[in-house]
């Protein structure tokens, strides 16, 4: 017998739910922030159901450390809200509680029952309303994935495995719950999701669940700018940028989001603005090991380089002088990207400095050497250099000049000055053109 894949789909969610009892699992209580068992606590001695769910139960699983704790219960919104003092109800389309604890915030949902094909779905498929609240069971198929949606109850600390994600998690797959293209469709941020945790996890996506990627990637198009911003940070700032990049690039999605370096990419794979992302990238997981801090603003200054440095060529290719013709290509790139990711005003602001401190590092003469050092931006423009030359651009004498000026005494710095000054004047006396005032401005 030949089953379809709907009437398969429909034998699984029609079975009874796996049930891991504690002495067969390694989730340990533990593990779970004290701040979270407050709230399962607080919910389960009020007579509620109440589950860890989500991220922080597959990162336990898999023994990486949680970023968060979701808690998922039967209580409405307005119930918990009125069980937890310092708790608050947020989101419209998505109704949920933050409870509060000092900085951290434990987010409480409500079980959701499946959008209702008429009312919840718009032409694309996608999902705009979804507050329609139901059982343990559908909130667990209306997760994205397997792995995602696993319940560890805190009557019993049994797991709870509805859509087979402890048998993925075993398999280290990642598998979209459903039917592939309808999930999809319905949230198609569900594919960045999808490459995140590939990147993160260094699990693998299962077959159909990559099978469909490039072609809805498209669908990418009508997420509000602002929730790519965000999707962007989490997919290149938390450690896991150089693979989930490539992958981002494998599956056509990189384009999408940023459609004038993905340009770049394919012209010139080998091209020195490639390698410069690519060694940003690495530079910022390294970072991110060391704890050191990153910013979106140095991120976007590199993933932009590319259409960057190409428009600034052109635009003096057509006699702009160099200065305005980085501010125009700036202003140009960054005006067409954020419409498709909004990056906020005040990172592009700092990655427009970056770019154009490009050509100040290279205007050290008199008093401007001292005060490019002091320019809040100049260790990010700096950095920026070095990454340009790392990538093969020559300019590594500047960029050991600078390296020396940082660490030098104000003696030697004078007398570093003062190196670069004699020549400029030799040259101006026996030109005798004493007017002649502009020095390698327009060289970088
Ligand atoms: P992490 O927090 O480590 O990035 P996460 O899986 O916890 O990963 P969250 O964004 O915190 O991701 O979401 C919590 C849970 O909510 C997910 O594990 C998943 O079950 C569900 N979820 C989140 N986004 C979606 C979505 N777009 N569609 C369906 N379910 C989702
Ligand atoms: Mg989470």
């Amino acid at each position: 017998m030949e089953l379809s894949e709907a009437t398969e789909h429909q034998l699984i969610q029609d079975a009874a739910p796996l049930v891991v009892p504690r002495s067969e699992h390694t989730l340990s209580r533990s593990q779970v922030s004290s701040q979270a068992l407050k709230v399962l606590y607080g919910l389960k001695d009020a007579g509620y159901e109440a589950y860890l769910v989500g991220g922080c139960v597959r990162d336990l699983l898999l023994g990486h450390k949680p970023k968060d704790f979701d808690v998922a219960t039967d209580a409405s919104p307005e119930q918990v809200n009125r069980l937890f003092r310092k708790s608050r109800l947020i989101g419209r389309r998505f109704k949920l509680v933050h409870v509060g604890f000092g900085r951290d915030v434990i987010e409480v949902a409500t079980f959701r029952a499946p959008p209702e094909a008429t009312q919840h779905i718009d032409e694309q498929g996608k999902i705009v309303q979804d507050n329609v609240f139901g059982t343990l069971e559908q909130d667990a198929w209306r997760r994205d994935f397997t792995i995602n949606a696993l319940y560890y109850n805190i009557r019993d600390f049994s797991i709870i495995d509805y859509t087979g994600g402890i048998a993925d998690l075993q398999a280290g797959k990642i598998r979209l719950i459903g039917d592939v293209e309808t999930r999809y469709r319905e949230d198609p941020v569900r594919m960045l999701r999808a490459i995140r945790f590939v990147g993160k996890l260094n699990l693998k996506l299962d077959e159909n669940t990559a099978y469909h990627l490039p072609r809805l990637a498209k669908l990418l198009v009508n997420i509000p700018a602002a929730r790519l911003f965000d999707e962007c940070l989490k997919l290149y700032l938390t450690g896991n940028a150089v693979p989930t990049h490539n992958l981002l690039v494998q599956y056509g999605i990189f384009d999408l989001l940023f459609p004038k370096s993905g340009n770049i990419l394919k012209m010139e794979p080998e091209g020195l603005a490639v390698k410069l992302l690519n060694r940003a990238l690495e530079n910022t997981d390294k970072r991110i090991e060391e704890s050191k801090p990153v910013t979106p603003a140095f991120l976007f200054a590199a993933i932009l380089w590319g259409p960057v440095a190409r428009e600034w060529q052109q635009n003096q290719d057509h006699n702009i002088s160099a200065i305005p013709a980085l501010q125009q290509a700036a202003i140009n790139v960054i005006s067409r990207q954020v419409q498709r990711v909004a990056i906020p005003k005040r990172f592009t602001l700092v990655t427009k400095d970056i770019w154009i401190m490009q050509i100040r590092l290279n205007m050290r003469q008199g008093k401007r050497g001292y005060r490019l050092l002091s320019h809040p931006k100049f260790r990010a423009a700096y950095d920026f250099l070095l990454l340009r030359v790392d990538s093969g651009e020559p300019y590594e004498e500047l960029a050991e000049w600078w390296t020396a000026f940082q660490f030098s005494t104000e003696d030697e710095q004078q007398k570093m000055v003062a190196a670069l000054a004699p020549d400029k004047q030799k040259k101006r006396r026996r030109k005798r053109k004493p007017s002649v005032t502009k020095v390698a401005e327009n060289k970088v």
